[in-house]
Formats: C-alpha cells, sequence, structure tokens
C-alpha cells in the first residue's frame, strides 16, 4: 500500500489555478521529487499533504486512511520548509525536542536522547546549544532535518530545502541528505526547481508544470523517454 497516495486534487486561489487535478502515489520508503518552476504549484502541494492547506477537490491518503479535514499537527509528516523555519529564540536541541515533547509527549530525556541521535548523523552535534542566528545557512537546514526526521513521522515533506545555499554547500548536502534519508528508510517528498537536485537524490521525479503533473518515472525514464516538450526541456534532452 502506498504511504501517500494524492488522488484529483484541486486547489484554486481566487481565479489562480496552482493544483489542477494532481494524482501521485509513493511508496514505502521512496525518495520522490516534484520539480517544476517556480509558481507551477510544488509548495502548494506539499502544503495540501501536510494539512496547511485545504485542497478544493480531491484527497489526500496516508497509507490508505483519507486525510479529510485532519489538522496538520494530528498528520503523520513532518515538513521542512524553504527558508528553515527554526525558533529564533530557542537552541538547536530545543529547536529538536520541541516538537517531540508537545507533539510526541516523549519525556524530556528520551526527546533528548533521540536529538542527539539525530545530531550526530547529521554533524551537528556540536552546534547543540547554539541558537539559530549563531549558525550558518547550511547548519540550519542540518538542523531543520534533523527536527524533520526526529519525529520519525510516516513522510518528510522537503520545501526546496537547499535553496538559498552556497553552490558548494549546496552540492554536498545534496548527496548528504539524500544518503540520510535513505539510511533512516524515510518515505519522501522533495519539492524543488533544480532539475540536478531532483536527477541527484529522488527515486522517482513527478514534473509539474502549471498545477498538472506531466510525466512521473526514474530520473533515467524522464531523461530517456520525455513523455512532454515541456518534460525534454526541464531535463535538459530531446524528445
Ligand atoms: P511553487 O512552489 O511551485 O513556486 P506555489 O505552490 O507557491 O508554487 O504557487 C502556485 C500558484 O499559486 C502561484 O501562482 C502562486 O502565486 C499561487 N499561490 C500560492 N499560494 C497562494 C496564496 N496563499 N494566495 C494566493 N495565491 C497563492
Ligand atoms: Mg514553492
Amino acid at each position: 500500500m502506498p504511504v501517500v497516495e494524492l488522488n484529483g486534487i484541486r486547489k484554486s486561489f481566487g481565479a489562480v489555478r496552482a493544483l489542477d487535478g494532481v494524482d501521485l502515489s509513493i511508496g514505502d520508503g521512496e525518495h520522490v521529487g516534484v520539480l517544476g518552476p517556480s509558481g507551477s504549484g510544488k509548495s502548494t502541494l506539499l502544503r495540501v499533504v501536510a494539512g496547511l492547506e485545504t485542497a478544493d477537490e480531491g484527497d489526500v491518503r496516508f497509507a490508505g486512511e483519507p486525510q479529510g479535514d485532519t489538522p496538520a499537527h494530528h498528520r503523520d509528516c513532518a515538513i521542512v520548509f524553504q527558508h528553515f523555519a527554526l525558533y529564533p529564540h530557542m537552541t538547536a536541541l530545543a529547536n529538536i525536542t520541541t516538537g517531540l515533547r508537545y507533539g510526541l509527549g516523549l519525556p524530556k530525556r528520551a526527546a533528548e536522547a533521540r536529538a542527539r541521535d539525530l545530531a550526530t548523523v547529521m554533524q551537528v552535534e556540536h552546534l547543540l546549544d547554539r541558537k539559530p542566528r549563531q549558525m550558518s545557512g547550511g547548519q540550519r537546514q542540518r538542523i531543520a532535518l534533523a527536527r524533520a526526521l526526529a519525529r520519525q513521522s510516516g513522510v518528510v515533506l522537503l520545501d526546496e530545502p537547499l535553496s538559498g545555499l552556497d553552490a558548494q554547500l549546496h552540492s554536498v548536502l545534496r548527496l548528504e541528505i539524500a544518503a540520510m534519508l535513505r539510511a533512516a528508510g524515510a518515505t519522501a517528498i522533495n519539492v524543488t526547481h533544480d532539475q540536478l537536485d531532483a536527477m541527484a537524490m529522488a527515486d522517482r521525479i513527478a514534473v509539474i508544470n502549471q498545477g498538472r503533473i506531466d510525466q512521473v518515472g526514474t530520473p533515467d525514464d524522464l531523461y530517456d523517454r520525455p513523455a512532454t516538450l515541456f518534460v525534454a526541456g526541464f531535463i535538459g534532452s530531446p524528445p
């Protein structure tokens, strides 16, 4: 059974049709990239999955269960936002443990143990006492990722997790994040406008174009057999 399913999702903001009939199915432990240009509906898609936005039509299922109006904090997912969204007044440790303690109800000691484990994996254990402003962008993003993975939720949602990083850190974190998600066996939806990120990180890629998914396939499928000119243009090989 798929971990996440989207069936016929439509969402408009006034006259803007952000999502125009999206179907997508993500298997257990799969890393799916959603690749498309700015304004194509990627963030809206993630927000609908997370329950931060309500679809006008269609349904979202987690492990077969329709989510209906289930609020975000009751959904089995964790989201990493484009611009980290760490709590500025809290240390890195508190940023990771807050959701574990007050969301999942873990005792302080257990929450901190789990936070330290994830911080070790992300190589940020030496930063746990720092506040976000005392860290670089790359360090903040590692903490945000540790926070999402520490929840051990059914699915990790990443909204342009590498944007805003300098080129070198970008290419290092691209591989690290993919490896870490794989090592954790995490099911992930990773939204990006960067075809190299999608090609390097994802098991399958869904190419989104004006709120519709043009094609879903492995990076090789899309590269070798693009279904539309749009996909060909985005992936960079002629149809
Ligand atoms: P992407 O993440 O691919 O850049 P978005 O999902 O953010 O795209 O946006 C898709 C479209 O929906 C855009 O035209 C955007 O302007 C519009 N949109 C997104 N969120 C809102 C909102 N809260 N209010 C009005 N329009 C929105
Ligand atoms: Mg976006």
